[in-house]
């Protein structure tokens, strides 16, 4: 749980995190473009400044020339104010105001006829001096505002100035130059002094005051002082100067341009104004489709990202659900029941139970492996169309399902399995089947938090009535539980009890039925506890069967065996073939006809001394089987088939030569007496005779059974009747007791 909430936290905050940074990126990208815009508007005002100063200068510089051509008109007239009235025509082509030439005393004659006393007029001071000159905006006696441009009048030689000559201009005229063409004719134009007096008059929303911008900007906004002062410095410091400034609702941007200085005028200033909405329109497109990208492309890599969560989580659920679903039964599999018990959300306390078919290993067989899986299918819907909420059903393996069950208790719970039993066996004619039987081992627990333990139980529990046709199902007590216990120190124990060699051989002799001769035997383990006990194998063969130790024992004890066949042949006595028991778990060792041999070596007995018992439950048809018998045979060891006749025997085992003897079960000699089993017994012994093959007879405990078998010509007989497993000395005392015919080379 702790490991998916931290797997879950991880994820958001990954999420978060690019979203995150999605999201800065994006702003990051909005403010570089606002940085942009801004100067893509600073380069737009600059050049429309630019365009606008050209265009003054190129007025100006044509009016000049005008002005010039005009005073050199004038240079050695006679009678300068009766000539100016010459002049009247071209006041209109030139769209001048009026034309005037002033005497060196100050006193002008116009075109339109009037005289004036210019002497004070810095236009004409500056004439006099010399110079071409522009004059700011100057306000004519009724109000107009006009701009002057004067010239000096040379004398014929050149050498002094007679007058000066003038061309009045209406501001107008200069705004019409100024008229900027971009900005959709929304931006406004004007030429300032320094101290922001105007020279050409202003014409837009910001209204100049006293012919003065900044004055006027200060009116307009109080909240301009900042902006103004800004400027001021900026054009002061003789650069550019852009600020944004207010008209009490509107925002403007004020760019103020340095304009070439030129002799006969001040230093200009060119003045563009434009509503910073105009300006902003112009980069808003930009900016939107900008924004719009960046707004798809954040949506994008979110939908992305969306998808690849998506598609993860599918991935995920794929393999969670290949890795928990049985593919027979398309139900939970065990690690899906044991991740859904340690989930809790079963709700603690209930009943596991381990459900099992009795015999479906030979249903498989008989019927074929699909009609099994037919059959494992059909039995997973029933349990599954039985468990309820905050219950489960699993298939574990093969015929081994799971069950977590909650009950008000025992008598309900066996009511429910009585139920589903009924189920199950009402599957056999519909599937046309043999009868079936299902078996329920039941383990009682307190909470989900230990399904590996209460299945293991549950297990144990189911064991206990394997063979027991009466009873369908049995719980796991307290009996079950010491017995569990035990198992688990038997299991510790192992490693060390090997070490200490407790495992002793005990050995049952294998008679002639005929001779009553001694004529092998079979070794037999035995545990040895520290305290003296003896354990008999029932209680750990089948144990370390399941666990795999097995293999390790087996080894021993054909290490055991070959040990004492040596000393005893060593102490000259005749040996007889000892049979030793090879079970199925070490068979998956292909190297272990080698290993059995190279002990053989080291040990210096024969296999004619040493056989091998395989119970027929391990023999399989399979080519590894095949390679392992002959690697067996062709060391030269006798196989005998162990229990034949407990489970289901494959005859065709029997055709194939893998067998030297066949070892007929205690069950089967149980059946002598009955007819039935009489010809069973015979036909079975001649059958192997007929494949050249010997045969022992299991478990013989009757003098009838022994006397019987002597009429089979059974050829040897192992029993009670005859002798127990008996400890290595007592063995010894019945070897020595039989004539020494032969020793071990
Ligand atoms: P098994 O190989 O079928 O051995 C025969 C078992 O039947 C022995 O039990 C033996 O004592 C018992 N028996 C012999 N004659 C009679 C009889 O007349 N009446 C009755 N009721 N029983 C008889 P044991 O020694 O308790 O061994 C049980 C099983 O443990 C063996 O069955 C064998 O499967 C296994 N086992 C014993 N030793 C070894 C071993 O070293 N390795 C392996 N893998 N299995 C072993
Ligand atoms: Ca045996
Ligand atoms: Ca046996």
């Amino acid at each position: 749980l702790k490991v998916k909430t931290a797997h879950l936290l991880l994820r958001v905050a990954a999420l978060l995190m690019a979203i995150v940074l999605c999201l800065t990126a994006a702003q990051r990208c909005l403010s570089l473009l606002r940085v942009q815009s801004r100067r893509q508007i600073e380069q737009d005002l600059q050049d429309t400044a630019q365009q606008g100063i050209n265009q003054l200068e190129t007025a100006i510089e044509l009016r000049m020339k005008f002005l010039e051509s005009l005073a050199s008109h004038m240079s050695g007239e006679p009678y300068p104010f009766y000539a100016v009235d010459r002049f009247d025509p071209v006041v209109s082509i030139y769209n001048a105001k009026c034309i005037g030439y002033a005497q060196p005393d100050g006193i002008a004659c116009l075109t339109n006829g009037y005289r004036e006393d210019i002497s004070q007029q810095e236009f004409f001071q500056a004439a006099l001096r010399g110079e071409m000159y522009v004059s700011d905006v100057l306000m004519t006696r009724n109000g107009e505002a006009v701009n002057a441009h004067s010239a000096p009048v040379w004398s014929t030689d050149g050498t002094e100035i007679t007058g000066v000559m003038f061309v009045i201009y209406s501001t107008e005229v200069f705004n019409e130059m100024l008229r900027v063409g971009s900005f959709e004719g929304r931006g406004h134009s004007c030429i300032i002094l320094e101290d922001g007096k105007l020279v050409a008059a202003f014409e837009g929303e910001l209204q100049p005051a006293n012919n003065n911008i900044f004055t006027g900007l200060l009116r307009a906004d109080g909240a301009n002082a900042g902006a103004v002062e800004n400027i001021r410095r900026g054009m002061a410091g003789g650069g550019r100067a852009l600020e944004t400034i207010s008209d009490g609702t509107r925002q403007y941007f004020f760019d103020a341009e340095r304009v070439e200085h030129k002799p006969g005028r001040e230093q200009w200033y060119f003045i563009t104004i434009v509503a910073a909405d105009v300006l902003s329109l112009r980069v808003q497109p930009i900016q939107v489709s900008v924004r719009n990208m960046l707004f798809c492309v954040v949506v994008l890599f979110l939908l992305c990202g969306l998808v690849y969560l998506w598609t993860y989580r599918k991935q995920r659920q794929e393999l969670f659900r290949l890795a928990y679903t049985d593919s027979v039964t398309g139900m939970d599999n065990y690690s899906a029941f044991r991740e859904k018990m340690l989930d809790g959300g079963v709700g603690g306390a209930g009943y596991v139970v381990a459900v099992d078919l009795r015999g479906f290993s030979s249903i498989n067989n008989s019927c074929g492996a699909s009609k099994g899986n037919e059959l494992l299918d059909a039995l997973g819907g029933i349990l599954r169309s039985q468990v309820g909420p905050e219950e489960l059903a699993a298939h574990v393996s093969r015929d081994s399902f799971v069950l977590f069950l909650h009950s008000p208790d025992k008598n309900t719970l066996i009511d429910r399995l009585q139920f589903i039993r009924g189920e199950i066996q009402a599957l056999a004619p519909r599937m046309a089947l043999p009868h079936l039987i299902p078996q329920f081992g039941i383990c009682e627990v307190d909470s989900s938090d230990h399904p590996d333990e209460s299945y293991g139980n549950a297990g144990t529990a189911r064991l206990r009535f394997r063979d027991r046709v009466d009873l369908f199902y049995s719980f796991f007590d307290e009996e079950m539980r010491i017995l569990t216990l035990e198992n688990q120190q038997m299991e510790d124990d192992f490693d060390q009890a090997l070490q200490d060699h407790q495992f002793e051989m005990w050995y049952q002799p294998k008679y002639s039925p005929q001779t009553g001769k001694l004529e092998a035997a079979e070794a037999l383990v035995r545990w040895r506890k520290p305290d003296g006990s003896l354990v008999p194998p029932g209680k750990f063969i089948p144990l370390f069967e399941r666990n795999g130790s097995i293999a390790r024992l087996d080894e021993y004890v054909f290490n055991a065996v070959c040990a004492q066949q040596r000393a005893w042949s060593d102490a000259g006595l005749e040996v007889v073939p000892v049979s030793v028991n090879v079970s199925r778990a070490s068979l998956f060792f292909p190297d272990i006809a080698e290993r059995y041999m190279s002990i053989i070596n080291r040990h210096g007995v024969s296999t004619n001394h040493i056989e091998l018992e395989i119970t027929e439950s391990a023999i399989n048809n399979s080519a590894e089987m095949e390679r392992l018998i002959c690697a067996f045979h062709s060391c030269g060891f006798r196989i005998l088939v162990d229990d034949f006749g407990s489970g289901y025997s494959s005859l065709s085992t029997l055709t194939k030569n893998y067998f030297d003897n066949i070892k007929i079960d205690k069950s089967l000699v149980d059946c002598i007496g009955a007819p039935e089993g009489n010809s069973l017994l015979e036909s079975i012994v001649q059958l192997a005779h007929k494949f050249h093959m010997t045969v022992t007879a299991e478990g013989v405990e009757e003098a009838s059974q022994a006397d019987f078998l002597v009429v089979l010509s059974c050829d040897n007989i192992q029993g009670y009747y005859y002798s127990k497993p008996l400890p290595a000395s007592e063995f010894q005392t019945l070897l020595a007791a039989a004539a020494p015919v032969g020793q071990l080379s």
